[in-house]
């Protein structure tokens, strides 16, 4: 926990805040923090600061706090993302908070199984749990937009099209004709399949609607790995 998150119920006043639970426990074990240190704190949605700590024990976490730098800027990138199974599904909404992504689409696709959408860690607060985790690991105050369509076609053919207008849309596909490009500059959009890859229609509507397949070699790669190398390439 590289910073600590507050939200508005955290804030005593407009410069005092008290935490309790799970970033307590944390400020203890692994902080190790004393009264009169400083920690990093950010808002939700707003500003970083810093935090003195004003009284630290088993219960509570007091601070004066003061905020005075913005967050860092997101990416101007929307993944649009098949589905995976729900322990991948945990790890990757953790690391495309890390990384600063603006927008996460999950997606129903033709191999994704069904169960999927019926895991808990697609409930709100199990999503906001890991975006605000990746949130306090990176520094950052803004939680990235998710959205989730259970529908692949509806999505794509009534939706996807406004909301690729102006970025530069990409598929991650294996062994893709052309290789993923570096260091775009404008909002890109990038769709990863699910472990069995896109279906041949699904790939033929993304192409349909001006998505480019991009390939990272002929290796074929976990979800889990793809994405942060796909990103890091693109950004
Ligand atoms: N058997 C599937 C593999 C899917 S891997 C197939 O051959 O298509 C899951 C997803 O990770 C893929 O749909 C793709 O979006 C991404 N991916 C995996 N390896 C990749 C690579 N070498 N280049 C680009 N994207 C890759």
């Amino acid at each position: 926990m590289n910073l600590i998150l507050l939200f508005p119920e955290d804030m005593v006043t407009d410069e005092r805040a008290r935490i309790t639970g799970r970033r307590l426990r944390h400020v203890l074990d692994v902080h190790r923090a004393g009264v009169g240190d400083d920690l990093v704190v950010g808002l939700l949605g707003g500003r970083i600061g810093r935090g003195r700590v004003t009284r630290l024990d088993e219960a509570v976490l007091d601070m004066d706090v003061r905020f005075d730098r913005d967050p860092p800027a997101k990416l101007p990138l929307t993944v649009i993302l098949a589905l995976p199974r729900p322990k991948v599904l945990r790890r990757v909404l953790h690391s495309l908070s890390v990384m600063g992504v603006g927008r996460i689409v999950l997606v129903n696709a033709a191999r994704v199984e069904k169960s999927y959408w019926q895991t808990p860690f697609l409930a709100a607060d199990a999503i906001e749990r890991q975006l605000v985790l990746g949130l306090e690991q990176s520094r950052d105050t803004v939680l990235p937009d998710v959205l989730l369509k259970q529908r692949f076609r509806p999505f794509v053919e009534d939706e996807l099209p406004a909301m690729i207008k102006g970025s530069l849309s990409l598929v991650a596909h294996p062994g893709g004709v052309a290789t993923c490009p570096r260091d775009v500059l404008g909002p890109a959009t990038l769709a990863v399949g699910p472990e069995g890859g896109f279906v041949p229609y699904e790939i033929e509507k993304l192409v349909s609607l001006g998505f480019t397949l991009v390939s990272l070699g002929e290796r074929v790669l976990n979800v889990e790995t793809a994405i942060p190398a796909l990103i890091s390439r693109l950004f």
